[in-house]
């Protein structure tokens, strides 16, 4: 199962009438963008959710695939989409109260793509249509939902006595909520385990900067990070480097990297007095294979701090 976010604006309520999101296939230039074309990777049973206005104000299902359709004719009013477009059909299931994404945007940086981000630094929604929502940013948005729309005590109930306190149960969005949670959940664990094996004997089962190698000291740290891996990449064993928690943590947070080469380069962060300290050594190189280059470049590149 895949989860994504749509971007609708005014042509929610249309949409929403009909259970539908509706894209162009192509733009006046003839040209399709990235947020069209991703129309037809959702498949039966993936999950949206429904951006509009700053609030996330919807979750929804799809009952089947990707279709070609043409514009629906109570959208015939956009005047400026081409006729032949891509539909899925979906069951929403609207939230009583909606998720404002700025009020929420510290918890969802973190989880935000560098490619592809439905959002921008300044927390507004991106210009487009429909983005990716990796697991872990599905998890958070199924818990800031959560938090809002299930299990809510009714403030005049508990002032009047506290035995009247019930919860307030919306029944169709318990296990929409529940299923999304579980689903994405599942997927991290499994990939994770099979990265973690996979990975282990490339590194002979030891930290490749101190050689530490008590398995439960043992992390198997990505270089390209699960929200901004392709499932392919999740799972690639050469997309990471086994590492002890120290420095897992460090490489995490880009305090440290690997160039091409597998040479270690060190944050201006870390001061160099305090570089044995942290069990570094400024000239340190690793050995690696042809298939982690274009993950420790990306590491570089993209997570490295610099200053
Ligand atoms: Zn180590």
């Amino acid at each position: 199962m895949n989860n994504f976010i749509v971007m609708q604006g005014h042509t929610y309520q249309e949409e929403k009438e009909l259970g539908i999101i509706w894209s162009p296939q192509q733009d006046k230039g003839g040209k399709t963008p990235h947020y069209w074309r991703r129309m037809t990777e959702v498949k039966e049973g993936d999950r949206v959710f429904h951006y509009v206005k700053r609030n996330i104000v919807a979750i929804s299902i799809a009952s089947e695939g990707c279709k070609t359709a043409s514009k629906p004719s109570i959208m015939q009013s956009h005047n400026r989409w081409r006729n032949e477009g891509y539909l899925v059909n979906l069951k929403y299931h609207e939230l009583e109260t909606p998720v404002n994404v700025r009020d929420n945007f510290n918890k969802i940086l973190p989880l935000l793509p560098i490619k592809y981000s439905p959002f921008q630094q300044d927390t507004d929604g991106n210009q487009g249509y429909l983005y990716p929502c990796n697991e872990e940013l599905a998890i958070k948005l199924v818990e800031l939902i959560s938090e809002l729309n299930i299990y809510q005590i009714n403030d005049e109930q508990l002032e009047l006595s506290i035995d009247d306190v019930r919860r307030t149960e919306n029944n169709t969005l318990i296990p929409v909520i529940a299923e999304t949670e579980s689903e994405a959940k599942t997927k991290i664990r499994l990939g994770q385990q099979k990265f973690r094996k996979d990975l282990i004997p490339l590194w002979e089962g030891k930290c490749a900067l101190c050689g530490i190698n008590l398995s439960e000291l043992l992390r198997a740290s990505h270089s390209k990070p699960w929200k901004d891996s392709t499932n392919v990449e999740r799972l690639d064993p050469y997309n990471g480097v086994l590492l002890c928690c120290n420095h897992d943590a460090l490489y995490d947070k880009g305090l440290i990297t690997f160039d091409g080469q597998g040479r270690l380069h060190i944050s201006s962060v870390i001061r160099d007095e305090d570089y044995l300290m942290y069990g570094l050594e400024r000239t340190s190189k690793i050995q690696i294979r042809p298939g982690n280059k274009v993950y420790f470049k990306w590491h570089k590149k993209n997570i490295f701090k610099t200053i």
